[in-house]
């Protein structure tokens, strides 16, 4: 018989794609549609939810198209998604009833100020992990139940339905036969107790949100149904869900307390396994769902920093030093150190462990003989300081100090980058052989599903290092630099 396929659907912010994985990771087709995002005030960030249907829908009919009589190889498929991002639609006609606001959006800011004001963040960071911010869907479902006109009715009467982006795919693609999640979106939901793994009363009834709406909490693995044949031609077992940020830590294989998966994409996310204990951070870091097999939760703790290759981006097409983000390697290359120049990239705040939202980005210490080399330089170096301010509240918090991290994201196609991350943090950096790590984990979980792989060590042993790079730097030198990354950092401000 010929070797199995596994699908992974991969809903991400920017773009939905559908890929074809052989058991090894290889890729067999890809497709991806680009997606518009809205911003129909400050702060607001919107997508309309029929185009993330539609363009996956799209993604799945020409994986039918080019796969042909292969379709039967597909043995099932898994979903990751971006998170937080929030959907409430009809439970008849499927049809959303306001677009899906999006992860990023701050419009809620104000109702969680409110609510942090009146002294509500500890109890929520209790149960949840989280920390009271707009970020996360609560007050995204009321916004909307408040703001559509007889949203909130409809909801009381059973009507409306609420789910991420994964149970809102889950219930097109079985045609409104599932309404579920999994347990590492929910933990993002901030109505989800992490710790008894239910939807929590009390924070249901503090954010004003009836249970009705809430789908099903699975875990990873389930059977999470199957895409409907009038879709791709043939039904396809739907066997697992994760969160994009979790789906890179399955497909990176992270499965050991202390380990660690950091993404550099636009904006750089780290978890860290910390096994089956839930410990809130101390240093305003997330606790959030690592995964859940077979009802036994593991937790990861979570970091993140809002802008890293968007910094590369900036000084591509902001401020024109290159044309190519490859060739910003090239440019730090040519000079022999960043003579003293750092880049804070804060555009957008800067996230944790600092959480200065109203910062901005600065570059400090230039002189004469400072020119675009350096600057460039300093952008790229930012990465690794700003992972070692993460790894330092980890450590703080975990108690654990990894002897690896395994990254990936585009950034890491940059070997200065990556050599430098290794130098400042003292460890080893991993580049596995599977760069798409998020829809790869989700493939795992679907061949964990129909036991194509047997247990997590065969997803373990599935995963091999590309390259490696080992830390090659003076501890003198390295606390220099980093004494000057924090100085840029404690010289922060905002100019009004
Ligand atoms: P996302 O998934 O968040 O859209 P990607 O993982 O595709 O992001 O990474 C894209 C980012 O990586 C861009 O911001 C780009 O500037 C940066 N990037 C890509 N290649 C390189 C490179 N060789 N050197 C530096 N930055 C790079």
């Amino acid at each position: 018989m010929a070797e199995p396929y596994l699908l992974a659907i991969d809903q991400g912010t920017t773009s939905s794609r559908a890929i074809v994985f052989d058991v090894a990771g290889k890729i067999i087709h890809l497709q991806q549609k680009e997606l518009t995002l809205h911003y129909p005030q400050k702060g607001w960030v919107e997508q309309d939810a029929n185009d993330i249907w539609d363009d996956t829908l799209s993604c799945l009919t020409q994986i039918a198209d080019a796969l042909g009589n292969d379709l039967s190889r597909v043995v099932a498929a898994g979903i990751t998604n971006q998170r937080e991002t929030t959907i409430v639609w009809d439970r008849e006609t499927g049809e959303p009833v306001y677009h899906a606001i999006v992860w990023q959006d701050r419009r809620t800011a104000q109702h969680c100020q409110a609510l942090n004001d009146a002294g509500h963040e500890e109890m929520i960071t209790a149960k949840t992990g989280l920390l009271l911010d707009a970020y996360f869907s609560a007050t995204k479902i009321a916004w909307i139940l408040d703001h559509v006109e007889g949203a909130r009715d409809r909801a009381e009467a059973g009507e409306l339905l609420f789910g991420t982006v994964d149970s809102f795919l889950l219930w097109k693609l079985t045609k409104g036969a599932v309404h579920a999640t999994d347990a590492t979106n929910a933990s993002r939901s901030m109505l989800f107790n992490v710790v008894t793994q239910e939807w929590d009363e009390e924070l249901l009834a503090l954010f004003d949100i009836p249970r009705s709406m809430l789908p099903d909490v699975y875990d990873n693995v389930a059977d999470y149904g199957c895409i409907d044949s009038a879709y791709m031609g043939a039904e396809i077992p739907i066997g697992g869900v994760a969160g994009d940020q979790q789906a890179a830590l399955i497909g990176q294989g992270c499965f050991d307390v202390g380990m660690v998966k950091s993404t550099y994409g636009t904006g750089c996310f780290a978890l860290m396994n910390i096994g089956d204990d839930f410990k809130v951070s101390q240093h305003r870091l997330l606790t959030t769902v690592a995964y859940r097999f077979d009802g036994k939760v593991s937790y990861a703790l979570e970091g993140s920093i809002f802008i890293a290759g968007a910094a590369i981006q900036w000084l591509r097409d902001g401020v024109g030093l290159f044309d190519d983000a490859a060739n910003s390697e090239d440019l730090a290359r040519s000079v022999d150190d960043n003579n003293e120049v750092y880049f804070v990239p804060a555009f957008t705040g800067l996230g944790a462990p600092h959480w200065k939202p109203d910062a901005q980005a600065m570059i400090c210490g230039l002189t004469r003989e400072s020119n675009a080399a350096h600057i460039v330089r300093a952008a790229l170096e930012a990465q690794a300081y700003q992972t070692c301010d993460l790894m330092g509240a980890m450590e703080a918090d975990g108690g654990v100090k990894p002897d690896v991290i395994r990254a990936d994201g585009g950034l890491v196609a940059n070997g200065f980058m990556c050599q430098f991350l290794a130098d400042m943090l003292n460890m080893d950096i991993e580049i596995p052989a599977v760069v798409e790590t998020t829809a790869w984990g989700a493939a795992c979980l679907a061949g964990l599903s129909v036991g194509v792989f047997d247990s997590l060590d065969d997803v373990r042993d599935a995963w091999h290092a590309d390259r490696h790079y080992e830390p090659a730097m003076h501890d003198d030198e390295r606390a220099r630099l980093y004494a000057g990354w924090q100085t840029a950092v404690s010289m922060l401000t905002r100019i009004d």
